[in-house]
């Protein structure tokens, strides 16, 4: 009798480690070389990923251009936390993240350095992502995008695509977004360059293709390997309605 196909089967350490190395592999045929050069200045890499958290890209550079208005950093310190609000209305909750900003912008003033985050870039990896995750509103996604995208730290940003594809194709057991960073990263090599490429080609393949509803499977170059596609075809459900319609699901996987 033939084994029915598992999502998310259990894999020892070293299969997701080669899985892993293959879709980068497989995504750098697509999508080409990407080159580790830091997109924006570390403050601004903070405060706009932040401003992101369920925000669209061009709502968060809106938000950020409006923040930018009320003055320097010393200035949105000061001003009406009401006023900050105002000012970041384009990012989802607006209200939550303005004196969250407000905050962090207050420590890092404090801090020895000030707003020169300089000092990360030495720091070992491991206290880098305590220092920045202890801010108010920083948590481990934002903390890896300033270290890896600005430092070249060898940690790695998980985003909902990153989380949705890896699982989907059975890199990491089911799991939410802040331990599968403590997952990948313990089966990911410790080499920036790598790291840097994988998210940004996850992130374009999870925009292009492997959508959370209806992902593109029949046009997918990660299909061969992938144990959402094994199991359900060009069926793979929305990634929160797994378990609801998933035949031969064994765990829920989570949005
Ligand atoms: S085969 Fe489908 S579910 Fe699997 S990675 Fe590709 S698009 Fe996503």
């Amino acid at each position: 009798m033939t084994a029915e196909p598992v999502l998310n089967a259990a894999r020892p350490e070293t299969e997701r480690a080669e899985l892993l190395v293959w879709i980068r592999e497989t995504l750098h045929a697509e999508y080409g070389d990407r080159h580790l050069d830091p997109r924006r200045e570390p403050m601004h890499e903070l405060i706009s990923t932040i401003l992101s958290q369920r925000t669209t890209w061009q709502d968060e550079a809106a938000a950020y251009d409006e923040l930018c208005k009320i003055g320097d950093w010393d200035a949105i310190i000061a001003a009406p936390t009401e006023a900050v609000a105002h000012a970041i209305r384009r990012s989802n909750y607006p209200e939550a993240k303005a004196p969250r900003i407000q905050e962090t912008l207050r420590q890092i003033r404090d801090s020895p350095g000030g707003y020169n985050l300089e000092f990360l870039r030495d720091m070992p990896s491991k206290d880098a992502l305590k220092w920045l995750t202890d801010l108010p509103g920083v948590g481990v996604k934002t903390a890896s995008l300033v270290l890896l995208f600005n430092y070249a730290h060898p940690v790695f940003p998980v985003d909902t695509h990153v989380h949705r594809i890896t699982t989907r194709v059975g890199a990491i057991p089911l799991m939410g977004e802040q331990a599968a960073h403590r997952a990948l990263l313990k089966v990911l090599p410790s080499d920036p360059p790598f790291l840097y490429e994988l998210h940004l080609n996850l992130l374009k393949h999870g925009q292009q293709v492997c959508h959370w509803s209806r992902p593109k499977c029949g046009v997918c170059i990660l299909r061969e390997r992938c144990d959402a596609f094994a199991v359900f075809g060009d069926k793979v459900p929305s990634f929160t309605d797994t378990k609801a319609s998933g035949k031969g699901t064994k765990k829920k996987v989570q949005g």
